[in-house]
């Protein structure tokens, strides 16, 4: 098998690789390697876990987004031989002149000791995953008192405000249905701060302060024992080093450590953390000139968001037509990525930075205020516009 351009993943970034490409060119062979018979919306699932959005409007065919004229491969990449243009794939290979890495983030589930065998039941949960976002709601719904834990890991995430998020959301659905001060939240992260721009970080730091939200960081979540609700942390930071504590909670919502997929992590296109080793600005491979990759897999020193794929495709897509073309590449990323991180039913704060973290708003007023439009953005615009332009090629 051999195809002049093979993407590796039909996600988010994938897809909407290939779907400019063929704007700009229907010419291009293009060969999309995805085994996945869904395509998930995945920005929604905080949403859904606040019980105020259908998580059935999340998913669709990965047929109905595949663009036409892309040929799908329906298997698994499982390894790169960059030296030979070839990709093992889990039936036979594949063979490329032009390739782009796009298969997204790989969630670790089993770094946390007892976690696959509790989630999804025992008041424990997870926005990270269509089967389990739903889950989140039903917990909320059956808290009347007791402690409500939120984690964060101490790698990269996807989407770094989803494990807050949905702790302000809850604060809310608590304070809405007057249970709010029965209940003992606390925020247990990986992190060194609530938010890495300090613009939208204050608003965070209020919206804590109102729901009276006990913030621990430096912690890594090690274990939870789902049938006697309890969570084991240990600490890493200067004052809190190898700190057990073992929390009990009513419950507890989880994000996964998470990494490079290991396919990826051990290639020859991984740089030292595991990541696919681009060039921050042009998108291109800092060894193999024929490589591109973008989204959660790549290496870039930004934050992982759909919204970072908005910015980072029409980057990736000049970059290659001109190489294919034998020209310089002109087109560069500027860092930008967006969180639009959801403070309560019907409030938002629109993050929106650079590399630098310095604020790169879109609108002509102040976004670290929280807003109702911001909200709804979020709520009816973004999905539809996801669906109708992003995965189209027209964003
Ligand atoms: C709870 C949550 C909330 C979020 N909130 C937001 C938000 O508000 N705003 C925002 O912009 N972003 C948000 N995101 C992040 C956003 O969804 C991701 O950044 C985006 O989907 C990444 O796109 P991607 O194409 O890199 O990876 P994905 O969209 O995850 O796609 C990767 C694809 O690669 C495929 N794949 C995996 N392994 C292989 C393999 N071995 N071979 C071939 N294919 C493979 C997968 O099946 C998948 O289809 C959120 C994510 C989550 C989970």
């Amino acid at each position: 098998m051999h195809h002049q351009i093979v993407i590796i993943g039909g996600g988010n970034a994938g897809i909407s690789i290939a779907a400019q490409l063929l704007r700009k060119n229907s010419k291009l062979d293009i060969a999309i390697v995805e085994p996945s018979d869904k395509h998930y919306y995945q920005p929604a699932w905080t949403l859904v876990g606040a019980g105020t959005f259908d998580i059935n409007e999340t998913v669709r065919s990965e047929a109905s987004v595949m663009p036409s004229g892309v040929n799908w491969i329906k298997q698994k990449a499982t390894g790169f031989e960059p030296d030979q243009n070839l990709v093992h794939l889990s039936n036979g290979d594949i063979t490329y002149d032009f390739l782009i890495v796009v298969p997204g983030i790989q969630l670790n589930w089993n770094a946390i000791e007892g976690l696959p065998g509790t989630l999804g039941k025992n008041n424990v949960c997870s926005n990270y995953s269509f089967e389990t976002a739903p889950y989140t709601f039903e917990v909320l719904k059956s808290m009347k008192k007791g402690r409500a834990i939120f984690h964060n890991p101490s790698t990269p995430v996807k989407c770094g405000g989803a494990p807050h998020k949905i702790m302000y959301m809850a604060t809310d659905y608590f304070r809405k249905h007057g249970i709010l001060n029965q209940m003992d939240i606390q925020y247990w992260s990986g992190g060194s701060r609530l938010f890495g721009v300090p613009k939208y970080e204050k608003t965070l730091l209020e919206v804590v302060k109102r729901g009276n939200i006990q913030l621990n960081f430096s912690y890594n979540l090690t274990k939870i024992d789902g049938p006697n609700h309890k969570a084991t942390f240990v600490g890493f930071g200067e004052a809190n080093k190898d700190q057990v504590k073992e929390v009990e909670f009513d419950m507890i919502h989880v994000t996964p450590p998470q990494s490079a997929p290991d396919f990826v992590r051990n290639s020859p296109l991984a740089n030292a953390a595991g990541w696919v080793d681009v060039d921050k600005g042009s998108m291109q491979h800092t060894r193999y000139a024929n490589i591109f990759s973008i989204g959660d897999a790549a290496g870039l020193p930004t934050s992982k968001t759909g919204a970072a794929i908005r910015k980072q495709v029409p980057v990736l897509v000049e970059n290659l037509l001109a190489v294919m073309n034998h020209q310089a590449m002109t087109s560069a990323y500027n860092g930008y990525s967006s969180c639009p991180i959801v403070t309560g039913y019907g409030k938002l704060v629109l993050a929106e930075f650079d590399y630098t973290n310095t604020p790169t708003e879109t609108f002509p007023f102040d976004q670290s205020k929280e807003r109702w439009s911001m909200y709804q953005l979020k709520k009816q615009v973004l999905p539809r516009l996801y669906w109708n332009a992003i995965l189209k090629g027209m964003m």
